[in-house]
């Protein structure tokens, strides 16, 4: 894979070439952006261009011996630090900083790749930063993150920033049909459903995700017609099937994000990513007023974010179908508009269904 493979970011691609022809390459990158548009694979071919025997077209070469380490993982000079467990910990960091009192060993550069950064512990973002403050030379980090309100302001600021945007549907539909034998059709209702990610549409060739996807949604669409036993057990199940939980919780945000769209204009479904479940998008938008939605898409975000920090699966899937059926059979919970907040404290506020 090289510059001129990946797909969209185009100005960031830009920008990167124009640095690295300029020889203005900071010693730090942040990356962010949602999932599945290339961040790593970015940083991953930004450290094989530094490192290309052929380097003067300002892309990598993908022939030469460096490049053919950098892809199949075996360059000593190229690292990618992934979380173990929960975090990314001290133990990782204090291993990296070790590293960079040598030189390279093989390339231009030593090129570290912290992939999702947000899963940094304190103490392993406080290490970093000291690591950050002070690089050594022929070094270049680059930290990757879905998000940046969990990274200290002081690593933000000591790295070049550089957000990725959500792939365009034409984007992804166009590669779908490149590299997997679809109908266009399908690519394009794959890619829809996607929402910019271009993982998110890989995961959808498989008909298994599709089938959880619809499972998920059909849920939370009848959920104002459920019994709270349905409910918890709905939960239960939810939980038990040990899945992704966090792309499942993608949809949920997707379905959300198509509530609100058609509370604001409720003419059609072309703006819809779930289209193809436009009828039960506009009976249950029917029901639901858009602050509550919105107040449902932060408590969906802290879910997924508490997810990493080994909260309880179960109480939190409860919390969350409650919190919907309460909204969308038009009751509330007492303490209103803080209910993200408290999510985050492990979801102990009293929910009062029926108040
Ligand atoms: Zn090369």
């Amino acid at each position: 894979m090289s510059f001129a493979e990946i797909i969209g970011q185009t100005r960031i691609i830009r920008l990167l070439r124009r640095a690295l022809a300029q020889g203005l390459l900071p010693h730090a990158f942040l990356f962010s952006g949602m999932e599945g548009v290339g961040k790593k694979l970015t940083a991953l071919t930004l450290a094989k261009v530094v490192n290309c025997e052929d380097g003067a077209s300002g892309d990598c070469c993908d022939r030469c011996i460096s490049c053919r380490k950098t892809a199949s993982g075996n360059h000593p000079d190229i690292e990618v630090i992934e979380r173990e467990g929960p975090f990314i910990k001290i133990e990782q960091i204090r291993a990296l900083k070790r590293r960079l009192r040598f030189k390279p060993l093989e390339g231009r550069y030593r090129v570290t790749v912290i992939n999702n950064a947000q899963h940094l512990k304190v103490e392993a973002a406080n290490a970093l930063l000291k690591v950050l403050e002070e690089p050594p030379a022929h070094n270049l980090i680059i930290l990757t993150a879905i998000e940046t309100t969990a990274l200290l302001p002081t690593i933000i600021s000591r790295c070049l920033h550089l957000p990725f945007q959500p792939l365009a549907t034409v984007e992804i539909s166009a590669h779908l049909c490149q590299t997997h034998a679809i109908a266009p059709e399908r690519a394009a209702a794959i890619a829809r459903l996607a929402a910019g990610s271009l993982s998110r549409a890989m995961a959808l060739l498989d008909e298994k995700q599709l089938d959880r996807r619809n499972w998920i949604l059909e849920t939370v669409a009848q959920i104002h017609k459920s019994r709270i036993p349905d409910l918890l057990a709905a939960s239960n199940r939810w939980k038990g099937d040990n899945l992704d939980l966090l792309q499942d919780l993608e949809w949920l945000k997707t379905w959300i994000r198509d509530l609100l769209v058609q509370r604001f204009e409720a003419t059609d479904s072309v703006g819809l990513l779930n289209s193809d479940l436009a009828d039960q998008v506009a009976t249950m938008a029917s029901h639901m007023r858009s602050e509550h939605l919105l107040q449902i898409f932060d408590l969906v975000c802290a879910v997924q974010g508490a997810i990493g920090y080994n909260v309880n699966r179960r109480l939190s899937l409860e919390t969350l179908l409650l919190l919907l059926y309460g909204r969308a059979t038009g009751q509330t919970t007492e303490t209103g508009a803080d209910l993200p907040v408290a999510a985050r404290e492990q979801f102990t506020w009293p929910l009062r269904i029926g108040d």
